[in-house]
């Protein structure tokens, strides 16, 4: 009745909707794989190699230009691959933007905009300039203004824990400050005029690889701006100028970006991926809203691409389903801990063949039910 998958190994089959860290392609795994006994044909894994050689200088090159293709980046915007996780650039990024004694304004759009929000007031003021925090994060506030003295504007692209995102981001452009997005949940997913952000960041760990890395785009001009001194190693500048080697990076992680970079390319680069990711996201909440069993968390016009939440009108239902979905290998469904309900990520490698399975599945225990 249900399409199957092979994941990884042919023993098991699973379907995997992790929020991340999360699935990525077939392919990427099995050329890390090999990579890991003998990188490229040198007899060396690539656990070994110096960060410092041309081997893998090759690498970060090579990453780097696939990121500035696929976002088809000006030369202006600078790329990085630091360490840290998402989470370091809440702080890194007023660090390196907001004195003191001046202003940044956040959207306060879910959990990881808060924290956001959090870490820069330790650097200077912070204007929330809207907020849906008091209706649960179910919807993203449209209406706001923002102070064009502001050091910057901070957007959060796709709340992955609720399931929104924004699908007009041309409301913040031409604010007449720089415009910082946290992407990580949504980068290379859809076609986007990356030149109209100021800065960019993500971690890799759900559409563009390995945790322990993450993916920084900045357009140098809104660099060098603030009169504090900036530790060396959270100095955009001093990554910039040592071509993100300025300590001994990530290799392993960005080795997997490149890879998924790759594959991306081949697959036809942001256009197709999007294609692909409407596809899916279709027959989800197309689902969703014919059976009446279940229904979506989040206002329609914002619903996420990428994570899309759920709950059942009868929670004492869930559990079943729940049980069900594992029964048939799927793994990661379950809403994140503050939200319940469920929540299921479909990033760029997920196969469309995963969607229509799981989808099955919610006929199938809707019909069940009667
Ligand atoms: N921002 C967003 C939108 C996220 O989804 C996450 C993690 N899920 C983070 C930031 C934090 O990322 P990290 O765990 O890499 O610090």
């Amino acid at each position: 009745m249900h399409y199957m998958i092979m994941n990884k190994t042919a023993e098991k089959i699973v379907h995997n909707f992790n929020a991340g860290p999360s699935i990525l392609p077939q392919e990427v795994f099995e050329e890390a794989s090999r990579a890991l006994l003998d990188f490229n044909g040198t007899g060396l894994s690539i656990l070994e190699i110096g960060h410092r050689t041309k081997l893998f200088q090759s690498v970060v090159d090579e990453a780097v230009s696939l990121v500035k293709e696929l976002m088809q980046l000006d030369d202006s915007h600078e790329v990085l691959f630091l360490h840290g996780g998402a989470s370091t650039q809440f702080f890194q990024v007023p660090m390196n933007l907001l004195n003191e004694d001046a202003r940044a304004a956040y959207t306060d759009t879910g959990v990881w905009a808060a924290k956001a929000i959090k870490e820069a007031k330790l650097y200077g003021n912070v204007d929330v300039v809207c907020s849906s925090r008091e209706d649960g994060y179910t919807y993203l506030p449209k209406s706001f203004s923002v102070d064009t003295s502001s050091a910057y504007l901070h957007i959060t692209t796709n709340n992955t824990i609720y399931g929104t995102q924004w699908q007009d981001l041309s409301l913040f452009y031409d604010k007449g400050l720089p415009l910082v997005a946290d992407m990580s949940s949504d980068i290379l997913s859809r076609q986007l005029d990356f030149n109209r952000f100021d800065l960019i960041y993500a971690g890799a760990q759900k559409n563009i690889g390995a945790a322990g890395v993450n993916v920084v785009v900045i357009n140098k001009s809104c660099l060098g701006k603030v009169k504090k001194t900036i530790p060396t190693m959270m100095d955009y500048r001093n990554h910039i100028e040592a071509g993100s080697l300025l300590n001994t990076p990530p290799v392993f992680a960005i080795y997997v970006c490149l890879l998924t970079l790759r594959w991306l390319q081949k697959k036809g680069g942001v256009i197709a991926a999007e294609k692909r990711n409407d596809k899916k996201v279709d027959l989800l909440y197309d689902t969703i809203d014919r059976l009446p069993l279940f229904r979506g968390t989040v206002a329609k016009e914002d619903r996420s691409k990428m994570n899309v939440c759920f709950v059942m009108e009868d929670p004492s239902l869930e559990s079943g389903f729940v049980g069900l979905c594992e029964e048939e290998g799927m793994i990661g469904i379950k809403g994140h801990r503050t939200v319940g309900g469920f929540r299921v990520s479909l990033y760029n490698a997920l196969p469309y063949e995963s969607v229509v399975a799981l989808t099955g599945l919610m006929n199938y225990f809707a019909q069940k039910q009667g």
